[in-house]
């Protein structure tokens, strides 16, 4: 179980105490990397409130040797001995996946990780690596959703909805929430927050949330938006204003051979790097 609302840190700058009272308002998802450099701050948010927190962080390394290594160097950061969600942030075609999620599921084994998911996988990506494990399961992926990027409705999150692994939006307010105000010349989030007496922001949250299988981890660095967000999380959008919300803003969804063709560009750049 989840909360349907986490917290995400990159370029997180509110410090301690704003991620303690997150936790204590029944935002335990955090979300983390070891390139976000901020696992530090987010241990000393968790501590004496570990056993309430479900802490997330992500590798950006692939070598058998080195996630174990960075596993250790993560926990430490985190100043506990269990990660609950490790995450591959990136697939690399330049190392083999079953060597990764080797390493993956020898954190798992040794009690250092919970959980075993991944992050900006293609479906054919997370059934490669899901291939790869012997007896764990991939249980979440964490990709760009919100109303203005709508790129995974086409095939993974179908997928992930049939295989039971839950979808962490990350940017669900966009990155910059103004980019999601730009895109809605009609103002749809202004009717539809008139009519549930929510906010734009809560509206934008809530969408993502009517999708079985979707959490969000929007990025604070202020106690009013914290409050603003939490708000997003308990009740849902009627069918009506979704669709007001789908036909009124625009958004970007990539096509089969976009998505296909930026995945060969990144594994051919990744396979060349590597020589
Ligand atoms: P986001 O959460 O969509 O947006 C963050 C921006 O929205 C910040 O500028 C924040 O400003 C503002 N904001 C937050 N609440 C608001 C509200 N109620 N009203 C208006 N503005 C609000 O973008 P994100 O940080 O890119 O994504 C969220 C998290 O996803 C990240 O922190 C990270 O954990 C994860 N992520 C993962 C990947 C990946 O590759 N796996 C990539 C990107 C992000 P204030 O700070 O001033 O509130």
């Amino acid at each position: 179980m989840l909360p349907e609302v986490g917290f995400g840190t990159y370029q997180y700058r509110g410090g301690v105490d704003l991620l303690r009272n997150a936790i204590e308002r029944g935002v335990w998802l955090i979300d983390s990397a070891e390139l976000y450099h901020n696992e530090e701050v987010v241990g000393k948010a968790m501590e004496n409130l570990r056993d309430r927190v479900f802490v997330a962080t992500k590798t950006n390394h692939w070598r058998y040797d080195e996630v174990l290594k960075c596993a250790e160097a993560s926990l430490k950061r985190l100043r506990c001995d269990l990660i609950d969600l490790y995450q591959l942030h990136w697939p690399n075609a330049a190392v083999p996946i079953a060597e990764t999620m080797a390493a993956m599921e020898a954190l798992v084994e040794g009690g250092k990780v919970r959980f075993i998911g991944v992050s900006n996988f293609t479906v054919s990506e997370m059934q490669e690596a899901q291939r790869a494990l012997r007896k764990q399961k991939i249980v979440s992926n964490q990709m760009r959703y919100s109303l203005v990027d709508r790129t995974i409705e086409r095939d993974l999150l179908p997928y992930c909805q049939r295989n039971h692994v839950t979808v962490i939006a990350y940017s669900p307010l966009g990155s910059n929430f103004r980019r999601i105000l730009e895109s809605d010349r009609e103002d749809a989030l202004g009717k539809v927050a008139k009519m549930t007496t929510r906010t734009k922001a809560q509206v934008a949250l809530n969408w993502c949330l009517c999708k079985a299988g979707v959490v969000v981890i929007p990025k604070t660095d202020s106690m009013g938006h914290l409050v603003e967000n939490c708000g997003s999380s308990g009740w849902r959008l009627s069918n009506e204003q979704i669709a007001l919300l789908d036909n009124g803003i625009r958004h970007r969804s990539r096509g089969r051979w976009e998505v296909a063709l930026r995945t060969c560009a990144r594994r051919t750049l990744q396979s060349l790097r590597r020589r």
